[in-house]
């Protein structure tokens, strides 16, 4: 089949429903919660939304809404600039990024039962590769999407699971990512959690291992997925393609999936 003939046949197989699409996205709303740092850094801004008319004085034939929101808000996309590791690299910027790499497969790592009896549970390298032993090889430049079943507890406190010593969810070690970067060279991480690293990801050596090593070696994050137990461990197309904020470190987007049946 030929380039043109492959989009003709995926439109026709989209509209039949014999390839599925499937909504990774959570709805970006005000009470959707954003990450909490320690005190002595700046924190940052919610979602929020201001409506200027809705068919109303203000605008009788109108609704529109006024929206701010930080660029790590709800189902998100970071870019390589957004850690300092990733400061110096070419074009790493949301707008300066190729639009090709917006569209990659998905690897399906499923470690929800690891995660349900340890909500700090820590993915190693080691982990993986007994995972490689069961799934199959992950290929190069796939997202790397880690299930954790935390999707499920959007809207109830064990989202976040703040304590006293901060966050308790899951995340991966520097091991993991050294793997995935180095060994299988993906294109980035797929979390269901607010950010890529765990919740305690600050013990580390380096701190924020996803955060810093995927973002040194020019990959990305994307957070607060969901919907990821309705894709194959192997073979679904992301579509992950992040707003084009002039030199912006992220931003909310919508993430679909492409699934064959
Ligand atoms: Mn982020």
């Amino acid at each position: 089949m030929n380039s043109a003939e492959v989009l003709g046949s995926m439109v026709s197989q989209v509209g039949s429903g014999d390839i599925k699409v499937i909504d990774l996205t959570n709805v970006l709303s005000p009470d959707f919660p954003v990450l909490v740092l320690p005190e002595e850094f700046a924190q940052c801004a919610p979602f929020k939304r201001e409506t200027i008319s809705q068919y109303n004085d203000k605008g009788p034939m109108w609704y529109w809404n006024n929206i701010s929101m930080n660029e790590h808000t709800g189902t998100h996309f970071d870019a390589p600039v957004h850690w300092v590791t990733g400061k110096d690299l070419p074009d790493s910027t949301v707008d300066k990024l190729a639009a090709k790499e917006f569209i990659g497969q998905a690897v399906v790592m499923d470690f929800t039962d690891e995660c349900a009896a340890d909500p700090d549970f820590v993915l190693t390298a080691a982990d993986i590769k007994h995972w490689e032993t069961q799934n199959g090889k992950i290929p190069p430049q796939a997202w790397i999407m880690f299930h954790t079943g935390w999707a499920s507890k959007v809207g109830t406190e064990e989202y976040t699971n703040l304590r006293d010593d901060g966050a308790h969810t899951p995340g991966p070690d520097p091991s993991a990512i050294e793997f995935l970067v180095h060994e299988r060279d993906c294109k980035g991480l797929g979390v269901e959690t607010i950010g890529t690293d765990a919740g305690q990801g600050h013990v580390f050596e380096p701190p924020y291992p996803a955060h810093n090593i995927l973002h040194g070696n020019g990959r990305y994050g994307l957070q607060c997925l969901t919907n990821l137990d309705q894709l194959p461990t192997f073979g679904s197309v992301i579509i992950a393609s992040p707003l084009k904020i002039e030199d912006g470190s992220g931003s909310p987007l919508r993430v679909i999936a492409l699934v064959a049946s």
